[in-house]
């Protein structure tokens, strides 16, 4: 099924993401992580594809794995700066071969001082490339707080409407943890005639410490509330989960409440954290 089908539908949606191996002595452990998140039968789930590129087989097979064994649909995600036109093509082969006909069209970080193949700039030209290649549902990236590396959110909205542009039928963001954020940016985009599907990305966090450093990097907003939580139980790990799993749910809640209702969750290959918070909210997504 295509993944813009079922947010066309006219009820909430919960997907989980799963990262694959990056190397094959984990592979086995990962896909066992990976199919306990399919056995609770999320909307879909997504797997993510390993920076470089190297990994994409493991991508595939994570991806096809969930689909064929628990009938669960995905995404695949695939990314462009570090790939040629022929390894895309090689790997949009291998997913329709699967049946797999979603695929998340990504960019990718640029490597430090890693090797840039130069046939691709951005994921609007990935986008085009899958389109003209299949009949794959194509989504992409999007960034509430604005891309690290744009100049202005302006100027990174007005390249993800080239993006809707060159194809992509939803998009999904960039984690956040203050919805107020993300109910801006959904207003500037609409203003702006970008009027596909976004599904807001939402992490669950349970080590305070590894947080803090990522939204250092990424730029992304900790609202004092949240700050406090990490303050005060980032030190005690079980703690630190219950309330960031707390947390995500009561920024799900409000999303739903407020007509969010296509939810996508960075469950990082952890399936007591999915179920916990897909428990939380079994009536809320009904
Ligand atoms: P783009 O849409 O190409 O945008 C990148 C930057 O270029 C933005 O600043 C944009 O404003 C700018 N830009 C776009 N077009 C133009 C133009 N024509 N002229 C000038 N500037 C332009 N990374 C992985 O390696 N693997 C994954 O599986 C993965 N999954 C992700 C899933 C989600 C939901 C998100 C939010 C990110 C994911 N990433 C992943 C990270 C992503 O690859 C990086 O954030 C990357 O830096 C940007 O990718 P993009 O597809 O958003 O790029």
């Amino acid at each position: 099924m295509k993944i813009i089908d079922l947010l066309a539908q006219d009820k909430p949606t919960l997907s989980f993401e799963v990262f694959p191996p990056k190397t094959s002595d984990t592979y086995d452990a990962v896909a066992g992580a990976t199919q306990a998140i399919a056995a609770l039968r999320p909307d879909f789930m997504s797997v993510t594809y390993g920076a470089g590129g190297g990994t994409s087989d493991y991508t595939v097979g994570i991806a096809s794995g969930i689909r064929e064994q628990y009938g669960v649909e995905v995404l695949a995600h695939l990314t462009c700066a570090s790939s040629t036109r022929e390894h895309v093509a090689h790997v949009l082969e291998q997913l329709k071969a699967r049946g797999i006909e979603n695929v998340l069209a990504l960019r990718g970080d640029i490597p430090e001082g890693g090797a840039l193949a130069h046939d691709y700039h951005y994921a609007a030209e990935l986008v085009r490339d899958i389109k003209a290649r299949g009949d794959f549902c194509v989504g992409g990236a999007c960034y509430p707080e604005g891309h690290p590396d744009s100049p202005t959110k302006n100027a990174d909205m007005d390249h993800l409407k080239e993006k809707m542009e060159a194809g992509c039928q939803f998009f999904t963001t960039q984690m956040f943890f203050d919805n107020n954020i993300l109910y801006n940016f959904l207003y500037r985009i609409r203003e702006k005639g970008i009027t596909v599907p976004v599904v807001a990305g939402i992490m669950p966090v349970t080590n305070g410490k590894q947080i803090a450093r990522i939204c250092k990097l990424s730029g992304t907003y900790l609202p004092e509330r949240f700050k406090a939580i990490v303050d005060k139980f980032g030190d005690n790990p079980s703690a630190m989960r219950q309330a960031g799993i707390a947390y995500a749910a009561g920024q799900i809640i409000d999303l739903i409440a407020n007509g969010v209702n296509h939810i996508h969750v960075y469950s990082m290959n952890k399936p007591d954290i999915a179920a916990l918070l897909q428990e939380s909210l079994s009536e809320v997504l009904k």
